[in-house]
């Protein structure tokens, strides 16, 4: 299903006044590609993923996955309870630090969350060496975060974000504890499992020499969309990749 992001805008209260962190931005994401977001710090981008992942809700604008009557939508008004399930149902977050649990072994932790979120248990182990094996782990399987690189270890936040088999699939700097080359294998795993998943994905970045293997890049300024290099021009959708 694809992703739409229709004028976003999410203001947070700044002492007596405000801060505007996304202001008025419209993304469509297709189904089965990936969208690089790129911006300086502060820009706007963590803010963008937590609002079309149901972590916050926006201030103005609406998220909707998929078409039709029936599409979940994620808007001002959507209550916590609406935005938990439909984030449970719809959604999959890799968050910058991988957030593992020290006790379980990389095939538990995407168990347990899957597990979480209602799946069925005789599946859950088979699914999740699966994916082990989509990221290159399949002989990590029964290792602790201790004993897994940096890496490594987002490779398994990776694997787990999909365990759910999420429409949308949502990864916020994955790159920023690895080297280029490391870097640049993470882009081109995520972009190639959402290509086979069927998931609209977004991925946040600043390193922008591993933008290679994406879709579309999009780039915010200020929480304002701008075309690639034009810092006045605004944008509607995703850009291709130039070059
Ligand atoms: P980026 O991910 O591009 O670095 P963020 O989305 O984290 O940017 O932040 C955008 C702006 O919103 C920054 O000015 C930041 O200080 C501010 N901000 C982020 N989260 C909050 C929050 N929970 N409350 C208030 N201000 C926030
Ligand atoms: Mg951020």
């Amino acid at each position: 299903m694809d992703l739409h992001l229709d004028r976003i805008t999410l203001v947070y209260p700044d002492g007596a006044s405000t801060l505007t962190a996304v202001d008025d931005v419209s993304l469509t994401v297709p189904a089965g590609t990936t969208t690089a977001l790129v911006g300086p710090s502060g820009s706007g981008k963590s803010s963008l993923l937590a609002v079309a992942g149901g972590l916050t809700r926006p201030t103005s604008g609406t998220v909707t996955i998929g078409t039709g009557p029936d599409a979940p939508v994620l808007s001002p008004t959507t209550s916590v309870a609406e935005a938990t399930r439909v984030r449970r149902d719809h959604v999959g977050i890799v968050f910058q630090q991988p957030q593992l649990l020290a006790s379980l072994t990389a095939v538990e932790q995407i168990e347990l969350l899957a597990h979480l979120r209602g799946r069925r248990p005789s599946s859950l182990r088979e699914r999740a060496l699966e994916l082990l094996d989509a990221v290159g782990l399949a002989d990590q399987a029964h290792r602790r975060p201790a004993a897994l690189s940096g890496g490594q270890r987002q490779r398994v936040a990776i694997a787990r974000a999909l365990a759910t088999r999420p429409d949308v699939l949502l990864v916020d700097e994955p790159t920023s504890a690895l080297d280029h080359g490391r870097g640049l294998a993470v882009v081109e795993l995520v972009t190639s499992l959402a290509r086979e998943c069927g998931a609209a994905t977004v991925l946040v970045t600043h390193d922008e020499s591993t933008l290679g293997p994406v879709d579309a890049v999009v780039r915010l300024v200020d929480g304002r969309l701008v075309a690639d290099g034009a810092a006045d021009a605004p944008l509607a959708a995703g850009a291709p990749v130039a070059g």
